[in-house]
């Protein structure tokens, strides 16, 4: 048995993620687990939690992302998904999972559940297989990717390592007008909990979170912004530090995760970030399993007169949410 021991103890440390870019504050690395093929992490040249993020780490993280945008979009990737897990003793990080369009048989052969390839045959109409690749991704979230070759990595290296050199300072898009849910006067209505300077938070009304108090917030610009490429840096920082604020007040894992292009799975042309808190353990296999099942499925709407009570609820709890946490 020590042998054993001894043994598994030589085994070669398994890779770790290389970096392409540094931003300031916020270094870019390519994960050694991705969630896809491409994906690439934000974090910080000296790891923090979540809740000491500073501003000018969420402005660094901003023109990191915009720039992996541009890079990603002259490949004629639109779509991607930044997703985050905050917890109380983790050092804190992004990973921005770019989303393919399908090209053959093989498009999504590493993207996805893998062996998936005989749903061309099958036919299944598109949105199944984007689903199926949401999935893959959301899989490799919560319960880890497989690990990529250092040949591999040293390779998507190379090439991105390459593209940040090049790619220049980012203006986000001018936006127009939106007719989408979240502009909608109702909507914020019955739903904001919380009115910040550029952004405000809603909740949720088929709340995702795992426990006996489903809390599942979201943040977004108030105007309208179809999604991160037409974000404002300061909307940005502003929706970043709400989060923490939400963060520090629940005192729970959460889940922070953003969209862009319905690709991806965003569903609202307006850009959100959402924020689902988990009370059972995420790092017990069957808790995993809830909060994948949640994420993927969604939860249940819930009735109007159980919504407007959690609003009320909220709205009163996360007054002065700001003034409270800085
Ligand atoms: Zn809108």
């Amino acid at each position: 048995m020590s042998f054993m021991l001894n043994f598994l103890g030589n085994i070669p440390r398994a890779n770790a993620p290389i970096p392409v870019h540094q931003e300031g504050t916020v270094v870019v690395k390519v994960p050694h687990r991705p969630l896809a093929e491409d994906s690439l992490i934000f974090g910080l040249v000296n790891g923090k939690k979540f809740v000491d993020w500073t501003d000018a780490d969420h402005q660094n993280t901003y023109t990191a992302l915009q720039k992996a945008a541009r890079i990603w979009e002259e490949k004629k990737i639109e779509d991607f998904i930044v997703i985050g897990k905050a917890t109380k003793d983790e050092n804190f990080h992004w990973e921005a999972a770019p989303y393919t369009k399908p090209s053959g048989c093989f498009w999504n052969l590493n993207q996805v559940l893998s062996r998936y390839c005989y749903l061309r045959f099958l036919k299944v109409l598109p949105i199944a297989r984007r689903k199926i690749k949401q999935i893959g991704v959301l899989r490799r979230v919560v319960f880890q990717g497989s690990l990529l070759s250092r040949k591999k990595q040293n390779e998507i290296q190379r090439s991105y390592q390459q593209k940040f050199s090049i790619v220049s300072d980012y203006q986000p898009r001018s936006s127009e007008e939106g007719e989408d849910y979240f502009c909608s006067e109702a909507v914020i209505k019955a739903q904001s909990v919380f009115e910040g300077n550029k952004v405000r938070i809603l909740y949720n009304y088929a709340p995702v979170g795992v426990g006996k108090k489903k809390r599942h917030f979201m943040i977004m610009p108030k105007e309208h912004r179809t999604n991160f490429l037409d974000l404002k840096q300061d909307e940005y920082v502003e929706a970043a530090q709400l989060a923490q604020a939400l963060f520090k007040h629940f005192q729970m894992p959460a889940y922070l995760f953003h969209k862009t292009n319905p690709e991806s799975g965003q569903t609202v042309p307006h850009w959100h970030l959402h924020v689902p808190f988990y009370e059972t353990k995420v790092e017990e296999w069957v808790g995993k399993l809830t909060v994948f099942k949640n994420t993927v499925w969604g939860s249940k709407r819930l009735s109007p007169g159980a919504l407007d009570q959690e609003v009320l609820k909220y709205r009163q709890e996360l007054q002065g949410l700001t003034k409270k946490t800085s």
